[in-house]
């Protein structure tokens, strides 16, 4: 009897990992996408943990985020592009809370930035996820957001954005971290350090790092000492208008020392080394 029951046990847990792996198998490709969004690293360690609101873990399969109730933005987001998230689809412009974030939490909400002088600025770009609607749908959540002046959300970062599509319609793999630090910024409206009563903080910097390579397999082996990584840092003010975001152009080093983040920590020590202290050269559209 006892036998029996073992045999039965093992069987039934048996046939349970195989219909598993066959499940695993059938999803369809864009379940599988969310760990790609982090492939080069965690940069904070952030987690999933409500004890620490102030590098709070968001995963999608569209992009991954470190949120800060605090100061009611994310502090990075960590996205993948490749041309098998673009297509044609229209941008959805349905910005709404971020019904997610845990209970109690401040959501914040489309209002917020209205008419104070800074734009809805898009960390994963609505740009870089066109192939569903309901991917383009995910950018608009608030948690995604942050204030940008609106010369520099329509200007140079608008360009480098534009320059990262064309990087990935031509055949590139893009592993892709923008953040923000600091207090503080000119938006159209003049200087402000806060929005929404204080809920949100206005940026002084944003800062972005882009991981370029040829599209093939096992992305994180491929990475070496002469792979492409550009690092800009660019200050949140409407004055940047007449610049290209080649001219923000820094290093991977730099932003780290000025933001206590690791990046690319996925990577052996002696490929960052190598990469973070290097300022890109290369083309710049
Ligand atoms: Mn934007
Ligand atoms: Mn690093």
């Amino acid at each position: 009897m006892c036998t029996h029951r073992y045999l039965f046990a093992s069987l039934c847990l048996l046939l349970m990992v195989s219909s598993c792996q066959k499940e695993a198998i059938e999803e369809p490709q864009t379940n599988n996408l969310g760990a790609e969004n982090l492939l080069m690293g965690n940069p904070s360690n952030a987690k999933p943990n409500v004890n620490q609101p102030e590098n709070y873990l968001i995963t999608r399969p569209q992009y991954t985020l470190a949120y800060n109730r605090s100061r009611g933005t994310a502090n990075w987001a960590s996205w993948y592009l490749s041309k098998k998230w673009l297509g044609e689809i229209d941008r959805q412009d349905n910005f709404r809370p971020d019904e997610s974030l845990p209970s109690g939490w401040y959501r914040v909400i489309t209002s917020d930035y209205t008419n104070s002088g800074f734009d809805r600025g898009h960390q994963c770009p609505s740009g870089d996820r066109t192939i569903t609607a309901g991917d383009n749908s995910q950018t608009f959540l608030m948690t995604n957001i942050i204030p940008q002046a609106p010369n520099h959300n329509q200007g140079p970062w608008a360009q480098m954005e534009a320059y990262s599509r064309k990087l990935a319609r031509e055949g590139n793999e893009l592993y892709i971290i923008m953040g923000n630090y600091g207090t503080g910024g000119i938006g159209s409206g003049g200087y402000k350090e806060k929005l929404a009563n204080g809920k949100i903080t206005v940026p002084k910097y944003i800062w972005k790092v882009i991981l370029i390579l040829p599209e093939g397999e096992e992305d994180l082996r491929r990475v070496n000492s002469s792979t492409r990584v550009i690092a800009v840092n660019m200050i949140n003010r409407q004055d940047v208008s007449g610049l290209h975001w080649s001219d923000f152009r820094t290093t991977v080093d730099d932003i780290e020392t000025e933001t206590g983040l690791d990046l690319l920590s996925a990577l052996p020590v002696s490929v960052q080394v190598a990469l973070e202290s290097k300022k890109d050269t290369g083309p710049i559209n």
